[in-house]
């Protein structure tokens, strides 16, 4: 296949979106068509896994965007989001190259298991930029960081709550203090939509310990945002709208649709979030829902014991905004009661 060694070698000499062919694993899209493949995470010391990957090469150059979601395999609503997103896109209509990653984690959606890929027992959302030696969290890190952050302008992690987290939509600005950077990361929140913004300001500043998949892209120069909708393994449509509607806000805020965005017009900016924790394991009671406006002190949920005796109050630590609450009775003793929001009063 001569033309496509001729397109590699335009992508050497010029930038990645500009190429005629667009590869990410085995996916190679040629200029205003499609492609599907997988990441392929070979075996280590662990099994191999396979990462499915769209790669949506659009008929004019514009910048590459990453959308990825899946790294948590239970938060349902934003796996399904991004299939929708696989659907609706069309390369004709697109300036620039989207990949698309729907299920970084494939073993914690097909066993149904919470948080963490259970092949390692490690958090799919901790461990970048990986490493090609580790563990199967660790190698599949790594390749998305070379395969996807690296290739990529702009980046969307897209999350929401998992089966045991009640959650209210927000997405999260990071703010590095690089100002260009910010500003860019900030419209690109603020076209996503999502009236609730966390401002992180407390992520790792070093690429090689980046932790996050976000905060690889953000530490690596690339104006990147996190947006979370979806609860309890749910996928209410207003969930998966929210975020299908944001990535294509963001899309056409960054030329790459035609359109205008609609950023959102108030933005409730979160400046802090506070976890609160059980001091005991038992049987957890809610009494306030997601989304709920608490003041300091106002109780906010309860645990039992296993006969019925109530062993540990939890009290909003400050007044603030739920962002999630445990949805399910399960609490062992540290185990997440609620995240607590602290929004912003002023300029
Ligand atoms: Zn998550």
């Amino acid at each position: 296949m001569k033309i496509l060694f001729a397109a590699s070698a335009v992508l050497a000499l010029t930038p990645m979106a500009q190429a005629q062919s667009f590869a990410v694993g085995t996916a190679r899209a040629e200029r205003g068509h499609a492609a599907t493949g997988y990441i392929e995470v070979p075996a280590g010391a662990d099994p191999a896994t396979s990462i499915p990957v769209v790669v949506v090469h659009g008929a004019r150059t514009g910048p590459v965007l990453a959308i990825v979601s899946g790294a948590h395999g239970t938060e349902y609503a934003s796996i399904i989001a991004v299939e929708r997103l696989i659907g609706a896109l069309d390369p004709t209509q697109i300036s620039g190259t989207v990949i698309l990653v729907p299920l970084v984690n494939r073993a914690s959606f097909d066993q149904k298991v919470v948080h963490v890929n259970p092949v390692d027992g490690k958090s799919m959302n901790r461990f970048y930029p990986g490493r090609s030696d580790g563990s199967q969290t660790e190698r599949a890190s790594y390749l998305i960081t070379k395969e996807v952050v690296e290739r990529c302008d702009h980046l969307i992690d897209l999350h929401g709550g998992d089966l045991d987290e009640s959650l209210r939509p927000y997405s999260y600005w990071t703010k590095t203090g690089h100002d260009e950077q910010d500003r860019i990361s900030k419209e690109m929140v603020l076209a996503f939509g999502l009236d609730h913004i966390i401002v992180s300001t407390d992520r790792p500043k070093d690429p090689a310990a980046s932790r996050y998949l976000e905060n690889t892209a953000t530490t690596r120069g690339k104006p990147s945002i996190t947006a979370e909708a979806g609860h309890a393994g749910t996928v209410e449509p207003e969930d998966v709208d929210a975020l299908v509607r944001g990535c294509l806000g963001v899309m056409r805020h960054l030329k790459m649709l035609p359109g205008a965005a609609e950023p959102v017009a108030s933005p409730i900016w979160i400046d802090s979030v506070l976890t609160v924790a059980s001091d005991e394991p038992g049987i957890f009671y809610p009494l306030v829902k997601r989304g709920s406006y608490v003041a300091a002190g106002t109780p906010i949920g309860y645990v039992t014991d296993f006969f019925g005796k109530k062993v540990f109050e939890a009290k909003a630590p400050a007044a603030g905004v739920v962002l999630y609450i445990c949805s399910v009775p399960s609490m062992a003793k540290g185990g997440t009661v609620a995240n607590v929001g602290v929004v912003r009063t002023g300029s």
